[in-house]
C-alpha cells in the first residue's frame, strides 16, 4: 500500500519546485508508485494497463525480478570506478550485445541517454568522413540536447537557438498515411488496413517517390553532393509510429554511401525485439547500417544508452580524447546482461510478434466499426492508431476529442501514448511480455471510449 506524501502535498511541490514546463499526462496527473511486469500502481491502489511502457522503455517488464536480482547483486559489489579501471561487467556486457549485430558492427561506447548516443554518432560521422551535413527527416525525433535537438523536426521540441541546425537538412518525410504519394499498402505491417497504394508488392511506386525527392536534396542542397551521415528511426515513434514505404531505407542508404556519408538506425525505440520479427527495426529494412543507436528498452527504465559500430568509424574518435564519466558502469551493465537475458529465455521477441499481431488485427477490426480510426499501422509491438476527423482528407481529429477518448481509457484503466506532430496517434508499446488477455482488455476499452465520445460536441 502506498505510504507517501499526500496527492496535493506532491502536486504542490511539483507546481512549486520542479521545472514548470514539466510534461504532465491527463487532466489530473496521476501519481505511479509501484509497478509489476505491464502493470502499473497509483496512490490510491487502482492498478492500470501499460500500454506505453514509460514511453517504449521497460521492455521485459517492470521490476523484472531477475533484472532487479542482477542490479541488487552489483550494487553490494561496485558501483562506480569509471573506465579508468577495467571492470569484468563492461567486457562481458559488450561481448553480448555486439553479438547480436551483423557484418562489421562489432565496437560499442556505452553512454547514458538516447540523445547522447545520437550526438556520438554525428560527432564519429563527422569525424569519420570529413563531412559536415547530416539529413534527417522531417517528422523524426532523435533527442533534445543543442546538437540532436537539430536532427529532432518536430516544432514542439526545438527551441529557436542560433545554430541548432548548424549542417543539418531535414528531407521529406516518406510517410505513407499523410505523405503525398501514398504508399500505405507497401508498408512493413502483418495488416493492411489502409490501401492507397496501386503497385506490387515488391516494387513501391511511392518508395520510389520519395527516393526520388531525397535525390534532389543532394543536388540542391548539398556542397559538392556530399554528406556525412543520414539518420532514420526504423519505424518513427514520437512521430506517431510512421512506417516507410518497403525498399525505401535501402535505397536511401546506398545513396547516402554512394555520397561519403553513414547511415544511422535509430533503434532506441524499435530496437531489443519490439518489432517482433527481427531484434533490430533496420533488419526489416534490409540494409545494414553503418552505425546503430540504441536507449530505451537496453536498460528496462536503467539509464543505459549505448553505439555501435565497426572499429574503423569507433578509430575515428581516437584524435582527442573520449570520455564518459557513467557510460558502461558496472549497475548499467549488469542490468542490460540481465535484459538480454530475460528477452531470450522469455521469448518475448516472438511473443511481441504473436501478441503485436493479434492486437493489430483486433484494432483492425476495431477500425472497421468506428470511423475516426483513420490508420492502424505498425508491427509487433509498436503500434499506430492514427485518430482522424475525414477518413478521405485524413484531417487529424480535433485535439479535445482526441484527449476525450485517451483520458477514458486512463479512467477504465489502461494507459495509452500519444503522438505525431498533431498529439492525434495512439502510441502503443507496452512492455513485451503483454498477453492476448491484456490486449483484449485493451482494445474493449479504446471501444468503449470511442462509443461514448460520439455524439459528444468538442
Ligand atoms: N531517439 C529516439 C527515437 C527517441 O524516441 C528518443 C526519446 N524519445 C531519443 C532518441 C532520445 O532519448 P533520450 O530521451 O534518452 O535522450
Amino acid at each position: 500500500a502506498y505510504t507517501g506524501p499526500s496527492y496535493e502535498q506532491i502536486l504542490e511541490t511539483r507546481k512549486t519546485h520542479l521545472t514548470p514546463n514539466l510534461q504532465a499526462h491527463f487532466k489530473k496527473p496521476l501519481v505511479i508508485h509501484a509497478g509489476r511486469k505491464q502493470w502499473l500502481y497509483d496512490h490510491e491502489g487502482r492498478r492500470y494497463l501499460d500500454m506505453f511502457g514509460g514511453i517504449v522503455t521497460v521492455s521485459v517488464g517492470h521490476c523484472h525480478p531477475k533484472v532487479n536480482q542482477a542490479l541488487s547483486e552489483q550494487t553490494a559489489k561496485l558501483w562506480h570506478t569509471t573506465n579508468i579501471y577495467m571492470h569484468p561487467k563492461i567486457h562481458e556486457y559488450a561481448e553480448r550485445l555486439v553479438a547480436k549485430f551483423p557484418g562489421d558492427l562489432k565496437a560499442v561506447c556505452f553512454v547514458n541517454s538516447g540523445s547522447e548516443a545520437n550526438d556520438l554518432a554525428m560527432l564519429m560521422a563527422r569525424l569519420h568522413t570529413g563531412n559536415q551535413d547530416i539529413l534527417t527527416f522531417r517528422n523524426a525525433y532523435h533527442g533534445m540536447s543543442p546538437y540532436t535537438m537539430g536532427l529532432t523536426a518536430h516544432s514542439t521540441w526545438r527551441y529557436p537557438l542560433p545554430g541548432v541546425n548548424n549542417g543539418i537538412l531535414h528531407v521529406m518525410n516518406p510517410d505513407p498515411y499523410q505523405g503525398v504519394w501514398g504508399g500505405a499498402a507497401c508498408r512493413d505491417s502483418p495488416v493492411q488496413t489502409t490501401r492507397n497504394c496501386n503497385c506490387g508488392p515488391n516494387d513501391c511506386q511511392a518508395g520510389v517517390q520519395y527516393y526520388n525527392e531525397l535525390e534532389q536534396t543532394f543536388k540542391y542542397s548539398l556542397p559538392r553532393g556530399k554528406v556525412a551521415a543520414m539518420f532514420a528511426e526504423s519505424i518513427q515513434g514520437v512521430g506517431g509510429t510512421v512506417q516507410y514505404p518497403k525498399g525505401y531505407l535501402k535505397r536511401a542508404a546506398a545513396l547516402v554511401r554512394a555520397n561519403g556519408g553513414l547511415f544511422v538506425a535509430d533503434e532506441v525505440q524499435t530496437g531489443f525485439g519490439r518489432t517482433g520479427e527481427h531484434f533490430w527495426g533496420f533488419q526489416a529494412h534490409d540494409y545494414t547500417p553503418d552505425i546503430v543507436t540504441m536507449a530505451k528498452g537496453i536498460g528496462n527504465g536503467f539509464p543505459l544508452a549505448a553505439v555501435v559500430t565497426t572499429k574503423e568509424i569507433a578509430a575515428s574518435l581516437g584524435m582527442a580524447l573520449h570520455f564518459n564519466t557513467y557510460g558502461g558502469n558496472p549497475m548499467a551493465s549488469a542490468v542490460g546482461i540481465a535484459v538480454l537475458d530475460v528477452i531470450e529465455e522469455e521469448q518475448l521477441q516472438r511473443n511481441s510478434l504473436e501478441v503485436g499481431t493479434y492486437f493489430l488485427n483486433c484494432l483492425a477490426e476495431l477500425q472497421q466499426r468506428y470511423e475516426l480510426i483513420g490508420d492502424v499501422r505498425g508491427k509487433g509491438l509498436m503500434i499506430g492508431v492514427e485518430l482522424v476527423s475525414d477518413r478521405e482528407t485524413r484531417a487529424p481529429l480535433a485535439a479535445p476529442h482526441v484527449l476525450e477518448i485517451w483520458e477514458a481509457c486512463k479512467d477504465m484503466g489502461v494507459l495509452y501514448g500519444r503522438g505525431g506532430l498533431h498529439g492525434n496517434v495512439l502510441r502503443i508499446k507496452p512492455p513485451m511480455c503483454v498477453n492476448r488477455a491484456d490486449v483484449k482488455f485493451a482494445v474493449d476499452v479504446l471501444g468503449r471510449a470511442i462509443e461514448n465520445s460520439l455524439g459528444k460536441q468538442f
